[in-house]
């Protein structure tokens, strides 16, 4: 298999380069112009004939394909449909604040964790997402948007820590200087709690945002709604999270979908609030989202109300996640690899 042009950083890229017998600078000259949006390497300018046959014959060059494009009419929230070169689809989604732009990007070809409530893992992985396929999601969007990006979360379809090699492939070039240049401070990833991999990513010691879908604080209610469970304890998942802080002094995100008559009581809240006692964190609830494939249902209004004040009362910082593109089905969990 070629290796993709795209996915390679510019040192690598250098090598190649000087490998060929061509002079250094030549390398930043196509680094360029993959960030001006070249949709194939004849598109690369000011780059000699026989270097262009040099490079099509070593390399790939990858270039999804927006195959369909919803808008939301309430908030213009975005949702992307990107055809991959083997013909499979993913989902991205683009969302407006004003802070900035916000991207949600797709990191697996649908995704094999299996929680109950997500559509993503409805049909299983089909296989992993290369950096490359990352970062054209977010090229895709900054071009049709005519707007830089500054925020990404890896909440889309996929578990970023079952694809960890290309997704920290994807983290040091989206934060590369001569690239995008997107701090890492603006980047979160979120995982359903993959405790082996948290552990690696913490001695990267990049200062992203880690989110954890935590979901329950009951590993028997947590076994029922996910499967990872079963491979890992709430403690050991909350000791990762620790030593992660310790690690990189972040404060980690934990994401609580809520689903009623599941996980929305009061002994639930409480709970939560001494788990997470004391802890450098921050609890974000999703009331859930619907999907067609099952019938978990969001609380009411005045449920959400009560489980939020009860872990503001217990010193717990607490958001209520704003819903985006209600009407273009964009928000959480209701991405999918079926074009549907
Ligand atoms: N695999 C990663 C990232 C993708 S999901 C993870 O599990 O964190 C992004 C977030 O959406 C996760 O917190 C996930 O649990 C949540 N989610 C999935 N389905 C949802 C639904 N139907 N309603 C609300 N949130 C959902």
């Amino acid at each position: 298999m070629k290796i993709d042009l795209k996915g390679l950083s510019k040192e690598e890229l250098e090598e190649h380069i000087v490998n060929f017998g061509e002079k250094k600078f030549r390398a930043k000259q196509i680094y360029d112009w993959i960030y001006k949006y070249a949709k194939s390497i004849d598109e690369i300018k000011n780059i000699s004939k026989d270097l262009k046959i040099k490079l099509e014959e070593n390399f790939s060059f990858t270039n999804l394909k927006i195959k369909k494009k919803l808008i939301s009419k309430i908030d213009g929230t975005r949702k992307y449909l990107f055809e991959l070169e083997d013909l499979n689809v993913i989902e991205s989604v683009m969302m407006e604040y004003k802070h900035g732009v916000s991207v949600c990007l797709s990191t697996q070809v649908g995704c094999r964790m299996g929680c109950k409530f997500c559509a993503s893992g409805l049909d299983g992985l089909k296989r992993n997402l290369k950096a490359s396929e990352i970062l054209d999601q977010v090229l895709k969007i900054q071009e049709d948007i005519g707007k830089r990006v500054s925020n990404i979360v890896l909440m889309g379809t996929g578990e970023p820590l079952d694809n960890y090699d290309e997704v920290l492939k994807f983290l040091k070039l989206i934060n590369d200087k001569n690239g995008l240049n997107i701090g890492y401070r603006h980047i979160t990833l979120s995982t359903c709690g993959l405790v082996k991999e948290i552990k690696i990513l913490a001695n990267e010691k990049l200062p992203i945002n880690l989110a954890i879908s935590l979901h329950s604080c009951y590993d028997e209610n947590r076994k029922e709604i996910m499967p990872i469970a079963r491979k890992y304890s709430i403690k050991e998942l909350i000791d990762a999270c620790k030593d992660y802080i310790k690690i990189t002094n972040r404060r980690v995100t934990f994401e609580y979908a809520l689903i009623e008559n599941i996980n929305d009581n009061k002994e639930d809240a409480l709970k939560l609030a001494s788990l997470l006692k004391n802890m450098l964190s921050h609890v974000n609830l999703i009331p859930v989202n619907n999907v067609d494939e099952n019938d978990y249902k969001r609380p009411n209004k005045k449920r959400i109300e009560e489980f939020k004040n009860i872990l503001m009362n217990n010193n717990i910082e607490v958001t209520i996640r704003r819903e985006m593109g209600k009407d273009i089905n964009g928000a959480c969990g209701q991405l999918r690899r079926s074009n549907s």
